[in-house]
Formats: C-alpha cells, structure tokens, sequence
C-alpha cells in the first residue's frame, strides 16, 4: 500500500484582503523586528501608528503582565477598577470630560457618527432621520459598510453597497467648501486632522481653523478622527494642537492601545457625549479592564510630553533628510513630526517597489497609492537607527 499522498504546499488559509511583504515576523523589541529566519529589520511603519512606543515597551508590558493576573474582562455590565481611573486621566489628557471607550478605530468612529446623530435630533433640533455630515475627499476612517458609503477610494468602496446616507464629501483642505455643504440638516464636520492613508496629506494651515469656525457658526460638532495622527505622532498630543483648535470630539485609537491590545475612544464633553442613554450603545469589550490598564499608561506616558518632544526632534531629522531628496528619487514629501509621506518618482518603480529593496535591505517601510511610501517609525528609534534607515532608503531609490 502506497504512503497517502502529501498534501501539496497548502495555499494561505488568510483571506486575500491584504498584500503584505514576503516577511514573517517573530518577535520585536523598540523600533526592530526579528523575522522567523533570525534576519532583524528596522520597523518604519509601527503598524500604522499603533506602536508609536516601540514593541514591547517595558512599561506598557509590565502593565499588560499585571493586569492579566488580575482581571481581564467583565463586560460594561459591572464596572471594573481600571476604566474610571482611564477614563479620567484620557480625558484630562484631551482637556475634556468625558470618554466613550472602544475597541477599534473603526468602532469610534461609528461610535462618533451615532453621538453626533443622537446629539442632532435631541440637543440641535434636527428632524429625525435628516441628519447630514460633512466628510472630506480622500479620507479613510475605517472599513465598516457606513464608514466606506463616504469613503471616494473605489477599492475601499466599490461592491460594499448599498451605502448608508447621510454624507456629504467635499475636498479636503477646502473650507469654503465645508461652509457651502453645510445646512440646517448638518450635525457634524468628521475629519482627518491630517490625512493618513492617503499619504500623509498636510492641509492648508488656516483650514482646521476656518473649520471650526463654520461649525461654532452654525451650531456644527467638529470631529477629529486623530486615530493615526494623534497620541505624540506629530510631536504633539493632536495634531490639533498643531493649529491650536480644539474639536467637539477627538476619535482616538491605535497607539492607545500601546501595540498590546485594541483600544479606541470617543472623547469629548458632557454636552455631546451626554446624549447616550443607557442601553443605546455599547460594546462587549469596550473598556475591558485589561485595555483600560494598557491605556492608562499610555495616557500616562503621553503626560510627560516626552514621546511629543521626542517625535518633534526625531522629526526635524527626518524632514530635512527627505527633503535633500526631492528631485533625486522623490518628488514630493510631507511631514508633520515624526511622519511622513514620500512620493516616488515613477522613473524609479512604484512605492511598492521601493519598499521591497528596503526590505531586502533591513527596513518594513509600507506604500500607499501606488507611489507614495510613507515613513512613521516608532518613537522611541533612536537618532543612529533613523538615520541608517534613512540611509537604506536613499540606496533603495537606485533600482
Ligand atoms: C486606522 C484608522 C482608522 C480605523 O482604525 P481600525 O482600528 O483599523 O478600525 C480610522 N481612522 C483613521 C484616521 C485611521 O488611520
């Protein structure tokens, strides 16, 4: 009797949604990840944002370790010794008074367009069912079916439908056009204080601004999605901050999780958040005692102002190394802190392209609309590991 066949080489089981680099990563310590063959590589994409304080940062860890040996999760139905004390230090961090904890980013920002619509119909007078809100072109909030209705990226969008209404898309940087689209059905201004996915797009300086003015004009919540700008990325707190404008609601994730847990949060004041009635919203893990106590550090790490000042310096490097580059490899780069986004000149390969020579030269670098790559390496790097990656980067412009 013949051995039974071998199974051939099994295709991956994973859905295909992603296209990731031919590495497989094992372990990570500060901004280095080992790969299963013991091969190191410098991470500059710090899974978009979300490990803005390296992998396993002792400190978030050992809270990690001591909260796991105590109590992990009892549901919204109990409270839990952890969630008020986050909550607490969140909001003060944001210089509000109120947190709606979650998991997701995507779930905030869900979390955030039903405050908004809640807030419309009982506080604003809106007739049930009108409410509108006002979204920018380019934006990625997420990947939920009324995130991608308002999403104009055909990948993200296309064969998802039908959409949920009540979105209007205007271009992005443009506040006249945030003016003009707004009418006594609007409730909310959603917005990437600088857009992420689509590049790293830095909007005119006066815009935030003139968007919060239009919304205290016409009684409008402004809502900054800072889930991947926010929390030290930029070298501040918010990117908000950057402008000195202050949003109804601060839609907060990834890095608040601290690279351990997922842990998302509308943020705001009582005014707004305080439309939610028991029993309207929620979520099983939302505010789970082990994501409060990650997110306690974080929020804690984050009041020291260290990681801000940190990415501000780290930044400045960045910036004025990419910036010798453009018309030798790149033709445009924008940064905001210790992130950035370059454009590849399309003479030398697509963004995708350049990514693999840096991997094969030691750096996880991620692309982003066909030739942009964009840079958002943990803040804890150290200035001699920014600079050598920088290094790898420029050698991967010659094909
Ligand atoms: C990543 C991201 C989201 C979605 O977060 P998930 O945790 O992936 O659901 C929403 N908004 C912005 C700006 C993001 O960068």
């Amino acid at each position: 009797m013949s051995a039974p066949a071998k199974e051939a080489p099994t295709a991956s089981a994973l859905a295909h949604n992603y296209h990731p680099l031919p590495v497989e990563i094992a372990t990570g310590e500060g901004a280095w990840v080992t790969d299963v063959d013991g091969r190191r590589y410098l991470d500059l994409l710090a899974a978009y944002s979300a490990v803005n304080f390296g992998h396993g940062h002792p400190r978030l860890i050992a809270a990690a370790k001591l909260q796991l040996d105590r109590v992990t999760l009892v549901s919204r139905a109990f409270h839990n010794d952890r969630l008020e004390p986050f909550a607490q230090e969140l909001a003060a961090l944001a210089g509000k008074r109120m947190v709606l904890p979650m998991n997701t980013g995507a779930e905030a920002v869900e979390s955030g367009i039903k405050v908004a619509r809640a807030w419309g119909y009982r506080v604003k007078g809106v007739p049930d069912g009108a409410a509108t809100i006002v979204v920018a072109s380019g934006n990625f909030h997420g990947r939920t079916t009324t995130i991608v209705s308002f999403s104009d990226d055909p990948s993200a969008r296309d064969g998802f439908g039908p959409y949920t209404p009540g979105f209007r898309i205007v271009p992005y940087g443009d506040a006249a056009a945030v003016e003009a689209a707004i009418d006594d059905t609007t409730v909310a201004v959603l917005l990437e204080p600088v857009q992420g996915e689509a590049g790293v797009v830095v909007p005119p300086e006066d815009y935030l601004p003139a968007v919060r003015r239009s919304c205290d004009e016409h009684r409008v919540l402004m809502i900054a999605d800072e889930i991947q700008s926010g929390l030290g990325r930029v070298g501040a707190t918010f990117a908000c901050d950057l402008v000195d404008v202050v949003p109804d609601l601060y839609l907060l994730g990834k890095a608040l999780g601290g690279g351990i847990v997922p842990v998302s949060a509308v943020v705001g004041n009582e005014d707004v958040l305080g439309v939610l009635r028991p029993g309207e919203h929620g979520s099983t893990f939302g505010g789970n005692p082990l994501a409060a106590a990650v997110g306690i550090e974080v929020v804690r790490m984050l009041a020291t102002g260290e990681p801000q000042r940190r990415a501000r310096e780290l930044g400045d490097v960045l910036r004025a190394r990419l910036e010798t580059l453009i018309g030798h490899g790149i033709t445009a780069v924008r940064t905001r802190g210790l992130w950035a986004g370059v454009d590849i000149d399309p003479t030398l390969g697509t963004a995708r392209e350049v990514c693999e020579r840096m991997m094969a030269g030691g750096v996880l670098a991620k692309d982003t609309h066909g030739q942009t790559v964009r840079f958002a390496p943990p803040i804890v790097i150290s200035e001699a590991d920014l600079q050598h990656a920088l290094d790898v980067f420029e050698a991967s412009l010659r094909p």
